[in-house]
């Protein structure tokens, strides 16, 4: 984002995607405010981004924005998902040092000082690795331990497991991911991705302050595929692999059937026909469907459009705009 709305970079920068989060806002800037008035006094700013909420996210955060100075509040032009929200709080974020949340507070803020302590050693990334998951699902936990070793399996950049987007990142990290123009975004892998030294910080992960998860299993699952496939063309290379084992069968029945003809059985083979037939059929057009997937993903970012569209930033003291990022 090219323009600027203070005449000063603050030192540190908490970015808050938000989707209906109206309950839990206004605790959420209390504590930041609390933690980072204790760190940084006034120098600090908290970006939080109305990811299209259909609640009065908005209306809460305009209000925000009037009472407290540091507060910057962002409204998205409707509702474009976890990742790219996030993405545009990174964008627009102004710090020397940019931390990363959630809205619901199961990220305790008051981590920061132990993040910063952190990165004083010399790191440019400090994510947060969650040893308790409280007020969580055994599947949800269960579902995420296996998309991180499923990740991990296949990908070469690692992912560390039971890390989320909570993290704190230098600023050359966040100019290098906001130079990255993919539209599926996968903030934790790129953030590996780019390197420089990252380290984890354990921590216990609380439930959320009110209202619920935003990530229902369809959302969970979507989240998985556009990790994989921005990560991977592993899946791509699977229809060889399954055709070769295919292939190795069928020249094992065909010996099978020549050896028993030899010996002057004849075969009734229609059933092991069909179901082969149909295995077969059924592999191919997976493969299809993978190969469909990958490729629909490629014209949508093909296609080079923005990544999200801002409809207005608010932010005292000077600026209140109406513009297209
Ligand atoms: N979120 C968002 N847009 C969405 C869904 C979620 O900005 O479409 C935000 C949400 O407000 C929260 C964060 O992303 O700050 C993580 O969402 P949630 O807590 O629902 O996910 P979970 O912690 O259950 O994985
Ligand atoms: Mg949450």
């Amino acid at each position: 984002m090219d323009q600027q709305y203070r005449d000063k970079v603050p030192a540190i920068s908490v970015v808050v995607p938000c989707f209906n989060e109206e309950e839990s806002l206004t605790v959420l800037v209390d504590r930041v405010s609390t933690v980072c008035h204790d760190i940084a006094s006034g120098d600090y700013e908290i970006v939080l981004v109305n990811d299209g909420s259909r609640d009065s996210t908005w209306a809460v955060i305009a209000e925000l924005t009037e009472k407290f100075p540091q507060v910057v509040g962002v409204n998205l032009a409707r509702n474009y998902g976890h990742q790219i929200a996030l993405s545009a709080g990174l964008h627009i974020c102004q710090g020397e040092t940019v931390m990363v949340m959630d809205a619901d507070l199961q990220d305790p803020p008051e981590l920061l000082s132990a993040l910063l302590a952190k990165m004083d050693e010399g790191y440019d990334v400090v994510y947060g690795q969650r040893v308790k998951r409280a007020g969580e699902t055994m599947f949800k936990r269960a579902s995420a331990k296996l998309f991180y070793r499923l990740f991990d399996q296949m990908v070469d950049v690692s992912v560390p497991s039971d890390t989320g987007d909570f993290r704190i990142m230098s600023r050359r990290v966040v100019d290098h991911l906001n130079a990255m123009p993919e539209r599926y975004r996968f903030v934790r892998g790129m953030v590996s991705w780019i390197g420089f030294r990252q380290v984890a910080l354990p921590y216990e992960r609380d439930a959320r302050f009110a209202g619920e998860s935003h990530y229902p299993l369809r959302k969970m699952i979507s989240f998985a595929l556009d990790a994989i496939t921005s990560f991977s063309t592993l899946p791509l290379r699977m229809a060889a692999h399954l055709g070769l084992v295919a292939g190795l069968l069928g020249m094992l029945m065909l010996g099978w059937v020549l050896i028993s003809y030899a010996m002057g059985d004849t075969l009734t083979g229609w059933a092991s026909i069909a179901s082969i037939i149909l295995i077969l059929g059924s592999i191919q057009l997976l493969m299809l469907g993978i190969f469909g997937e990958y490729l629909g993903r490629m014209y949508l970012e093909s296609k080079r459009r923005p990544l999200f569209i801002v409809q207005e930033v608010r932010a005292k003291p000077t600026l209140s705009t109406d513009r297209n990022h």
